[in-house]
């Protein structure tokens, strides 16, 4: 049987991970026992098990360099996780290729991670995922400024770095209004004049 995807997206303090480890718990519960989670981390070298924490809820997570690292596991598991999933972009192997093949081999999947960085740009990886996706999970937060629901991730530190590890210190979830209004203008590809030449 064909596998089912999921994805599990929004911005960051949308409570993603907590919907995540929901996901592992309900399969752990059920028929689909054998999960495998996994992370990537920019600071570790060899792959190495860490524990996800969120509201009482926890889980192991194998955190990766390589999917060759975990080869075996990922055709015995019932279910593969993969928490922040567009960090999975530049591995051994093409993360969404891959997750097809789980789901061609009967394998169940969970992603969750941001549908776009804190310019409102998407993330390929999420993207493509969603549009596969059986079910798509799209979370918000709350603005930091107004409390209305929140869609976007808003940069605190004004510089034009896209991926950068980091957590209330740099980012906050904002609303539309208050994330495009503080957006530094540089950042935001430019869209052409009348008359100019386009290529869409
Ligand atoms: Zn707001």
């Amino acid at each position: 049987m064909y596998g089912r995807l999921t994805v599990i997206c929004g911005p960051m303090f949308a409570g993603k991970t907590t919907e995540l480890l929901k996901r592992i718990l309900w399969a752990r519960n059920g028929e689909r026992k054998d999960v495998l989670v996994l992370k990537t981390a920019f600071d570790v070298r060899y792959s190495r098990t860490e524990v996800i924490t969120h509201d009482g809820l926890a889980a192991e997570a194998v955190v990766l360099h390589a999917f060759s690292d975990v080869e075996a596991r990922l055709q015995e598991a019932d279910l593969v996780c993969f928490d922040e999933v567009q960090f999975f972009q530049n591995m051994d192997r093409d993360v969404v290729e891959l997750i097809r093949d789980l789901l061609a081999s009967g394998t169940d999947v969970v992603a969750a991670g941001l549908d776009t960085n804190w310019k409102g740009e998407a993330f390929a990886a999420t993207g493509l995922l969603m549009a596969m996706a059986d079910e798509v999970v799209k979370l918000k937060a709350h603005c930091a400024v107004c409390g209305q629901p929140a869609h976007k991730t808003f940069k605190k530190v004004e510089d034009n770095v896209e991926i950068q590890l980091g957590h209330g210190d740099l980012y906050e979830p904002r609303c539309n209004r208050h994330w495009f209004d503080h957006l530094p203008l540089l950042s935001l590809s430019r869209a052409p004049a009348e008359g100019e030449i386009s290529n869409v």
